[in-house]
């Protein structure tokens, strides 16, 4: 197994304790007009982690100064030795350059697994709220829910071909609100609220996981919080922030 390039990698997760790797890319695909998604090959099942999880890319480096990003892992294939990335690209930064334009065999520093929020396994369901960049995340795991169980989806996509649906175990019950963002800007609530207000929250006890842009993901907690939900059941996680590229820790700030 390849080392990775960069010492920095090395260091970077001998801080986080976590494996560094230099992964090859063996697929890219366009999946919609928003979505690229990314297979690579390399120490996959370790990487991977658990659903939830997400590996950091090193997409780019100006001379000394690395920029990494953090992307979801959407499945993971043991026997290939591979892991898929979906990879919301139609905006304009380093990580959605990469994935537009990476060629299979090119190889990429990786380190992993990250992420700190996996599957809730006493909930009865589980209530995935985000957009684009947040589908890969979401389906894994929901794809990991043990049947019977319930998984929602409220997801705001920004064209209808982001509308991709997975297949699941026949024994989980599945409801997907698809909100279309109709133009609106990316750290407008809107349309996240709405397809909430349309939802009932089932009665037993459930975990709702919001990955998505900074301030609409604030505004959801809010709304859920308002609904009944308990602070313990809500996971938040801000994948992008408007206005702003993500830092060197592949996070948007969370300066208010
Ligand atoms: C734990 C974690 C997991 C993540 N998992 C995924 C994942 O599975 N898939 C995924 O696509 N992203 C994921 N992200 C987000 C990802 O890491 C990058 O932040 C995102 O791809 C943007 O990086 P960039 O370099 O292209 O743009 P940046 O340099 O970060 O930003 C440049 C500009 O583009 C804007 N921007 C960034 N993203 C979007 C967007 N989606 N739509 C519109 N404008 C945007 C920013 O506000 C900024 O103005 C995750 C983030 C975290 C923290």
């Amino acid at each position: 197994m390849a080392d990775p390039q960069h010492q920095s990698t090395l260091d970077l997760a001998t801080r986080l304790k976590v494996l560094a790797r230099s992964c090859t890319v063996v697929a890219r695909r366009p999946l919609s007009s928003s979505l690229v998604e990314v297979v690579l090959r390399g120490d996959a099942s370790h990487l991977a982690g658990v659903p939830g999880n997400d590996v950091m890319l090193l997409v780019g480096a100006d001379g000394e100064s690395p920029t990494r990003r953090r992307y979801s892992v959407r499945s993971v294939d043991a026997t290939a030795d591979t892991f898929t990335l979906w990879i919301a690209a139609a905006h304009d930064g380093p990580g959605g350059r990469w994935a537009r334009t990476v060629d299979e065999g090119d190889v990429v520093d990786v380190v992993g697994p990250r992420g700190k929020i996996p599957l809730d396994e006493v909930a009865d369901w589980h209530l995935f709220i985000g957009d684009v960049p947040s589908m890969g995340a979401f389906f894994r795991m929901a794809q990991s829910i043990d049947v019977p169980g319930r998984a929602i989806f409220i997801l705001e996509l920004d064209d209808p071909t982001d509308a991709l649906t997975p297949t699941f175990d026949e024994a989980l019950g599945v409801t997907a609100i698809f909100v279309d963002r109709d133009g609106r800007a990316h750290d407008d609530p809107t349309g996240l609220l709405g397809g909430l207000a349309a939802f009932t929250l089932p009665p037993d006890e459930g975990h709702a996981y919001l990955f998505g842009e900074f301030h609409v993901m604030r505004a959801v907690k809010t709304a859920l919080l308002d609904r009944g939900l308990r602070s313990e059941q809500i996971s938040l996680k801000a994948y992008y922030r408007i206005g702003q590229a993500n830092g060197a820790n592949g996070e948007p700030s969370k300066d208010v």
